[in-house]
């Protein structure tokens, strides 16, 4: 893959690069220690809370021999994404969580960094485990350059099959790419690992594409055999309050990708809130502590406002309590209800409200919080428009309705990621994309 291949070019000079990586890689000798402390457990439980279902001790056992490359391989065949993944599963709640050491008052296997330590240096040495199949003269199109377009576009060319990946976007990878907090994974990482995955050839791809307009969902049908539509989400919700059109109020998603793929948006800013209580709102608040951080700006805040408790918070426990370290402050039990602009329309303040137990606001306790920066990151609106234009799709909820294999209600059409789950974790992307190519081999060859 070379630079002139569609989405994987990026502006060198981005806002994320004063970004430090949170967990540092290990070096071998770390490595093999922690290999060595796994018991390589038979129905190992972190395997069953992998969405991919890495053979995680078979792993481990490679990298305490020492055989780094078979590793790899027993990583990466499950789990094509596993670089990435490796550094941005939440491992906490996943295999980590299930590590039977957390029965056992010692401290589970690190399994994302000994996942890192094969997987990168998989990358770096180019090692390549899967080849492309025998040419089937069939096609399948794949809507979304994200984690399951990727993740089933090298596993149909595995079985053969041609592949085209239509992207919206200038750059593929979808929120590894532009989404996911920029001190777990950079966009340079993961558009190295989008380059490695496309060396198995014959990937094409069309970014800038508007499906549904251009090109539209017939011309899809009438040049691919079978479509995989892994969209992901919509754009940012804002709440409907007074001020949001204010220079400096964003929705966190844009937020991210702008400091990702450009020059830092908040660096002027010296107070920032963000809104919200689930997992983008905790990447907001660790972002902005460490943009001020970066910048030597004691002087700052970072308050996030979340209108439940602090135990009702939908965020991972341990991001938070790693936010709170940083310097962020939590605002409980209390609502935006009017963003303040100054003269030159920027924002100044957020104007909020205490409200009760059934979040209803409680007259007179209104507060103001400064804020040079407002980010909202209350959820992100499903694709359902767009979804809802393909003729014979089930929809529930704004969410593409799938069966196991992510086959939809319409023959031929397959959905993963975000778009049919609702919003999960890169993992269960790959284990969708992947798991829809499977069938989509056994749809085109008739069985
Ligand atoms: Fe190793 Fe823990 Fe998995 Fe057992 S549960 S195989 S100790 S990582």
């Amino acid at each position: 893959m070379t630079d002139a291949t569609p989405g994987l070019h990026l502006e060198t000079e981005r806002g994320e690069n004063v970004f430090d990586d949170f967990k540092p890689p290990y070096d071998k000798g770390h490595a093999l220690a922690e290999a060595h402390r796994c018991l390589y457990c038979v129905d190992a439980p972190c395997i069953s809370a992998c969405p991919t279902g890495i053979d995680i001790p078979t792993f481990i056992r490679k990298i305490g021999t020492e055989n780094i490359k078979g590793s790899a391989k027993t990583i990466l065949d499950s789990n094509i994404l596993g670089m990435s993944c490796a550094r941005v599963c939440p491992v906490e709640v996943l295999c980590v969580g299930a590590c039977v050491y957390n029965h056992m008052d010692q401290p589970p296997i690190q399994i994302g960094k000994l996942q890192r330590y094969a997987t990168d240096a998989a990358l770096e040495a180019g090692w390549q485990f899967h080849e492309a199949g025998p040419d089937t003269g069939k096609s399948v199109g794949l809507v979304g350059g994200g984690a399951a377009s990727l993740a089933a576009a090298h596993k149909l060319r595995q079985y053969g099959h041609a592949v085209t990946i239509y992207e919206k976007r200038d750059v593929l990878g979808g929120l590894n790419t532009y989404g996911v907090a920029p001190y777990k994974l950079k966009a340079d990482d993961a558009i190295e690992e989008i380059r490695w995955l496309l060396q198995i050839g014959g990937v094409e791809v069309v970014t800038g594409a508007d499906v549904g307009t251009s090109p539209t969902w017939q011309e899809l049908d009438e040049r691919h055999d079978a479509l995989f539509v892994g969209l992901g989400l919509g754009e940012d919700r804002i709440l409907d309050i007074p001020g949001t059109d204010l220079d400096g109020v964003w929705g966190a998603v844009a937020h991210i990708e702008a400091l990702k793929l450009g020059a830092l948006p908040t660096e002027d800013a010296t107070d920032v809130v963000v809104i919200g209580g689930g997992n983008t709102a905790i990447d907001c608040v660790r972002e902005a502590c460490g943009i001020f951080a970066a910048a030597g700006n004691a002087d700052a805040t970072v308050s996030m406002v979340y209108r439940g408790s602090e135990a009702a918070m939908s965020g991972y426990k341990h991001e938070w309590k790693l936010a709170k370290q940083e310097g962020a402050r939590g605002v409980f039990g209390a609502l935006p209800i009017e963003i303040l602009g100054d003269a030159d329309g920027k924002v100044r303040a957020v104007r909020c409200t205490k409200v009760d137990a059934d979040k209803k606001p409680i007259a007179g306790s209104e507060f103001e919080l400064p804020a040079g920066a407002v980010l909202f990151a209350v959820g992100q609106a499903k694709l359902g428009e767009l979804a809802a234009s393909l003729d014979g799709v089930q929809l529930q909820w704004g969410k593409i309705v799938v069966n196991e294999q992510g086959a939809t209600t319409r023959p031929g059409l397959y959905a993963g990621g975000d778009c049919a789950n609702g919003g999960k974790e890169v993992v269960n992307a790959v284990a969708e994309g992947r798991d829809a190519a499977v069938a989509i081999d056994a749809y085109l060859q008739g069985s």
